[in-house]
């Protein structure tokens, strides 16, 4: 008996990228799955996204009912933060940096790296632990504070500064 989701095969897309993660997506693989979702929750690659974001409800038909595992954080976790992307992104809701407080795994010392944002101030958590970088997007400005967070794995809190 074939499963329904192999009746067809999946679409091809031109970009690479998305070409590579799509097939990782709907492979029914939990750990192809598991690594396509996490760098696609924290892609930026306008093409690639552009070329996905037709297909997020295809992905998410293609993953329902699978057990995804994860022993600390549960790995749907990281495909409803890229099924969310995906949507964001074809529904031109703003900028990607509003994203940033919903999924636990935006480093702010890569984002800087990447030119994503830019470092105004490190400081240290209010509770003692970790740095505090108070950063601005450069895409659309907004400023943010990201804290290091710990709690059985690092993770950051995105705060948005407010204007005053
Ligand atoms: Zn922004």
């Amino acid at each position: 008996m074939r499963w329904p989701w192999s009746a067809s095969p999946p679409p091809r897309l031109d970009d690479p990228q998305a070409d590579v993660l799509l097939q990782d997506l709907l492979s029914r693989d939990a750990s192809r799955i598991h690594a396509a979702s996490s760098r696609l929750a924290r892609l930026f690659s306008a093409a690639t996204l552009d070329a996905l974001a037709p297909h997020a409800e295809r992905i998410e038909q293609a993953c329902q009912g699978m057990q995804l595992g994860g022993a600390l954080v549960s790995n749907d976790v990281h495909l409803k933060a890229a099924l969310r992307r995906l949507r964001y992104w074809r529904e031109r809701s703003g900028c990607l940096c509003a994203l940033y407080p919903d999924y636990l795994f935006f480093d702010p010392r890569r984002l800087i790296e990447q030119g994503h944002v830019q470092l105004l101030q490190l400081g240290v958590a209010e509770d003692g632990w970790g740095d505090r970088h108070r950063v601005a997007c450069t895409n659309c400005s907004q400023q943010w504070d990201a804290t290091d967070r710990e709690y059985h794995y690092p993770w950051w809190e995105w705060i948005v500064v407010a204007d005053d």
